[in-house]
């Protein structure tokens, strides 16, 4: 409708023009290096706009001419950039079907047509990890660190691949980099967590613990079995930097953290001892056997009537075993402490109690002494050391959850792997 008002408006005023210079008839000459030209005002007007409409025409004609090449290069460039794309999209599903032939040549096309390999970083990592070629595939990564969008992936990328060539420090440091980037990617808040554990890096490891909780990568219990390992790592730390107090505040901490974990309690009844608080040492391991009777509990009870007679050191173990008496702990220890005061009924006793509930060598091994300290029975002694070895379970210690490894004594980090928190008593 605007439009057709304009054409309207215009059309009236050409008109209107065209019958007013009609009304004024005029004559031009000119005249211009030995030429003439006569004519009429209305006619050099047409002339001149026509002349305009000419150089117009031909302004046009130019800018098509020399504009082809430029519109022919953005043409090509779409197209590469479509093919580009859809090598990209093939690829993807190619590596996603697990087809690492196909994906590897999609990957080498996509790069080709869209230079630029932060795009492609994603299919050409998929496409080298699935060839094994872990050279190129840290290479992509790399590329990937480098756009925001991929940076993530490339980091976390780089993580594992240095965890896989035992690489701790650079898996470390990339893993951080990821987890600064995306604290809510489960596995890798896992990962770096473990990272920082084995450095013995606790501040920044109860950082990633406390988010990883609150992102939900780690369990109320992972969290709380994790926190007091590591203000297990802080206390022990303390302890080798001659600070007992400080170490004492730590491994308080850690027991409060889980009173379930038998280390941090005998650390922190230890240190109580030797800063002359036996009574709270005491109280300290006592409530701690109840609910899970440790050797290293007892061993640290023990610790508490250093110097005393054999059978002080029995009525100390009795006291203790009352506040859990059923487990064979207890009773193995009473039978040592019975055997050493000489009194073989109540060593017998115990033994024979700790054999029914848990069978392991060492019950064999002093039930062959009650004879021999006792009756002097040799016949009887070669009798249980025989069943020892046929009929005795495995004793219990500290086994690594990463690979395995037995232990009699607690390390934050396996002896053998070097996992960080792995060992479990069992
Ligand atoms: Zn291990």
């Amino acid at each position: 409708m605007r439009r057709f008002l304009a054409f309207l408006v215009l059309t009236g005023l050409a008109v209107a023009g065209a019958v007013w210079l009609a009304d004024r008839p005029g004559e031009v000459t000119i005249r211009w290096q030995g030429w003439r030209a006569d004519t009429s005002v209305p006619v050099l007007l047409a002339v001149l706009a026509l002349l305009l409409l000419a150089l117009s025409v031909l302004i046009r004609l130019i800018r098509l001419v020399f504009g082809a090449p430029k519109r022919w290069l953005a043409a090509l460039r779409l197209s590469r950039q479509r093919k580009g794309y859809a090598a990209l999209s093939d690829g993807l599903a190619a590596a996603a079907s697990g087809d690492a032939a196909r994906a590897a040549k999609l990957a080498r096309k996509a790069d080709k047509l869209l230079h630029d390999p932060a795009i492609t970083g994603l299919l050409s990592s998929q496409a080298a990890r699935l060839s094994g070629d872990d050279h190129q595939l840290a290479e992509r990564f790399r590329a990937m660190t480098e756009r925001k969008e991929t940076a993530f992936l490339g980091h976390q990328g780089l993580a594992e691949l240095a965890v896989k060539a035992g690489d701790r420090t650079t898996a470390r440091a990339e893993a951080a980099k990821a987890f600064d980037i995306s604290p809510t990617a489960p596995d890798l808040s896992v990962l770096l967590l473990d990272l920082h554990m084995e450095a013995g890096a606790w501040a920044e490891a109860e950082q990633v613990a406390r988010l990883a909780r609150r992102h939900g990568s780690l369990s109320e219990a992972d969290f709380t079995r994790r926190r007091a390992l590591i203000l297990l790592g802080r206390a022990e730390d303390s302890m080798a930097a001659g600070d007992e107090a400080q170490a004492l505040d730590w491994a308080q901490d850690s027991r409060d953290a889980d009173p379930q974990f038998t280390p941090a309690v005998a650390l922190a009844a230890d240190l109580l001892r030797r800063r002359g608080k036996g009574r709270k040492a005491a109280s300290l391991l006592k409530s701690a056997f109840k609910t899970h009777a440790h050797p290293l509990l007892i061993a640290k009870w023990l610790t508490l009537g250093e110097g005393e007679s054999a059978l002080d050191r029995v009525k100390r173990l009795q006291d203790l075993s009352q506040a859990n008496p059923a487990s064979p702990e207890g009773h193995v220890a009473l039978a040592e402490a019975a055997l050493a005061a000489q009194l073989w009924g109540l060593a017998r006793s115990h033994l024979e109690k700790a054999l029914t509930q848990r069978p392991t060598r060492t019950v064999f091994q002093l039930l062959a002494q009650v004879e021999r300290d006792e009756r002097k029975d040799e016949t009887a002694a070669h009798g249980w050391l025989m069943k020892a070895g046929t009929d005795s379970v495995p004793e219990p210690a500290w086994v690594c959850g990463g690979c395995g490894h037995h232990s009699p004594d607690f390390a934050l980090c396996c002896p053998a792997c070097g996992a960080a928190g792995r060992l479990e008593w069992t």
